[in-house]
Parts: structure tokens; C-alpha cells; sequence
């Protein structure tokens, strides 16, 4: 991630201060529920740093991109752009603004004075959505607070919808959002150190596996119907039945839930969805890697049995 901020961000936000404005003319700005993040949607900068983030964390493509921004704790790459154009408009405005561009920003400010859209239009809207229509635009503190601000924005809209998912227990994030509600990056990724068993233990915390309940949500098998293959309990293959109840695991579950049990007084007291919650967001580095690392063993059984059974 160092990599990409010092090598490639630079490349994919150079001249961004011109080209990164927000249409103010656009219906979308209009609605009740507008937020920044809904301008600068789908914008190939973004596209390719969650390509990167996906890359980096070892899951597939298809991996929900607020997972993936949750477990490293990253935001958007607009937020960076708010930033530089409105650095950018301190500097035009200022006095060592070179000739030439002083007066493009003069026209683009008499453009906007005229009822027109122009690149001031944006910033104004920038500044105006983030209550500093008032501001001094010699405040050098203000890139500061419009990129901070932003960030509050994009947390606050992702807590939102983490919520929505793990009250309705509804979408492909209903899992992640029970163990998940702080937005900042996982430590685990800096404790596991084996490439191959970090990215087994994100797929699993972020739904991006191969358990029944996620194959068949693309055949569009009903819940109840995405049984798990390993036993015959009739139950579905979610990652609390794959973790801490299927049978098929038994062998090398016992060995794991006796080291939680000695990390935890209570671990046996609490019911098989409080011990997972417990589990994936717990930030003690020893439980952590035994977690992974358990995971990454039933998954391979998994994939044996699969194998045998084909
Ligand atoms: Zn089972």
C-alpha cells in the first residue's frame, strides 16, 4: 500500500485539481440524500485502487469493495482529489499566481458570478456542502478540513450501511458486519505473515469464499436450501456452521476452541454466534493467528473432501 500511495497515486491524481470537479448541473446533486462519494461514483482512479486493494488482500475481483476499503481501513481516492483542488483554488487566488492562470481563474470566477457552470462552481459547491462557505481562502488549514471532513462523511455513510446490513442480516456483507463496525484497518494483516493464509482468513471474514451460502447466492438458491455437503445435520453452509458447528471439523476444532478457552474465561458460555463475533474481532495477535490459521486448515480439509467426493 506504501507502494501504490508513493508510485502510483501520484500518477493516476496528476492534474486532478482540473478534471476532478463536480458536475453542479448534474440531477444527483439535487437529491435529499446527496453525498460527495455519489459525484465521484464508479471514477476510473477509485476503480483501479480498489483493484489494487483487492490484489493486495489476495480475494477476487468480485469481492464487495466496502470490505475491502473496511479491512484496510482506506478511502476513496476522491477525497484526495477535494483536497488538491481546493489547495489548487488557494493558490490561483493567491499573489504569486503566475499571470496567465490568474486570469483563467478570474474568468472562471466571473463564468460562475453569472449564473454559468465553471471549474469555480464546483469549489464553491465543495465548500458550501462542507460549511465553509464562509472561509478564508488564506487559511492554509482548509485543504486540511475539507479532506478531513470528507473522510468523517465516507465513515459515517459506511458505518450506515454496515448497520443496515447486520440488523437485517440481509446482502453479502451480513457476516463482515457483525464482527465489523470501527472503520480503520485490520491489524491482522500485519500480524499473519504467510501471504496464502491472510488472504484465506479475508475471504472468509468478507464473504469472498466458496461456502454454500455465497455459490449459491449466484444460482439464486434460497438460504435455507444451501446445505452444507460436509454432514448430513441439514443446515446451511454459513461461516458460523463452517467455523463452529459442522462436524466434519471436529478433529481440529477441538484443538483450536481449547486455546480460545484458554484466552477467554468464558468462551464455552456464549452461544456459537457471540464465540464468532468474539473470534473474528478480537485483537489479541496470538488469537488472531490461530484463528487464521484454523480457518485456513478447515479449508483445506474442505477442499479435500471435495476433491475425493469428484
Ligand atoms: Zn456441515
Amino acid at each position: 500500500m506504501h507502494l501504490f500511495d508513493h508510485t502510483i497515486k501520484p500518477v493516476l491524481l496528476y492534474a486532478c485539481e482540473i478534471w476532478g470537479t463536480i458536475n453542479t448541473d448534474s440531477c444527483i446533486v439535487k437529491k435529499d440524500n446527496y453525498s460527495l462519494d455519489m459525484s465521484f461514483n464508479n471514477l476510473p482512479c477509485d476503480k483501479l485502487h480498489l483493484k489494487a486493494l483487492k490484489y493486495i488482500l489476495g480475494v477476487n475481483k468480485k469481492a464487495t469493495n466496502d470490505a475491502v476499503l473496511g479491512e484496510t481501513g482506506r478511502h476513496p481516492l476522491y477525497i484526495d482529489i477535494l483536497r488538491h483542488s481546493v489547495k489548487y483554488y488557494q493558490r490561483l487566488s493567491g499573489p504569486d499566481c503566475p499571470h496567465l492562470l490568474s486570469l483563467a481563474f478570474k474568468e472562471s470566477c466571473q463564468l460562475h458570478e453569472h449564473g454559468k457552470t465553471s471549474w469555480m462552481s464546483s469549489i464553491y459547491f465543495v465548500m458550501d456542502h462542507m460549511n465553509l462557505t464562509n472561509f478564508c481562502s488564506e487559511n492554509k488549514n482548509i485543504p486540511h478540513i475539507v479532506k478531513s471532513r470528507a473522510i468523517n462523511s465516507f465513515k459515517s455513510n459506511w458505518l450506515n450501511r454496515m448497520t443496515v446490513c447486520g440488523e437485517q442480516q440481509v446482502g453479502k456483507l451480513r457476516t463482515y458486519a457483525l464482527v465489523k463496525n470501527i472503520f480503520e484497518s485490520e491489524q491482522y494483516l500485519h500480524v499473519i505473515r504467510d501471504s496464502n493464509v491472510r488472504s484465506c482468513y479475508t475471504k472468509f471474514r468478507i464473504s469472498a469464499h466458496r461456502l454454500e451460502i455465497e455459490c449459491g447466492r449466484y444460482k439464486n438458491i434460497p438460504i435455507s436450501e444451501r446445505l452444507c455437503k460436509m454432514c448430513n445435520l441439514g443446515k446451511t453452509e454459513d461461516e458460523i456452521h463452517f467455523m463452529l458447528e459442522c462436524p466434519k471439523y471436529d478433529t481440529i476444532r477441538s484443538i483450536y476452541l481449547q486455546q480460545c478457552a484458554d484466552l477467554c474465561k468464558n468462551f464455552a458460555t456464549l452461544n456459537c454466534k457471540d464465540q464468532f463475533i468474539f473470534l473474528l474481532s478480537n485483537e489479541n495477535e496470538k488469537l488472531i493467528e490461530t484463528t487464521a490459521s484454523y480457518i485456513w486448515q478447515c479449508f483445506n480439509l474442505r477442499l479435500q473432501h471435495l476433491n475425493n467426493v469428484n
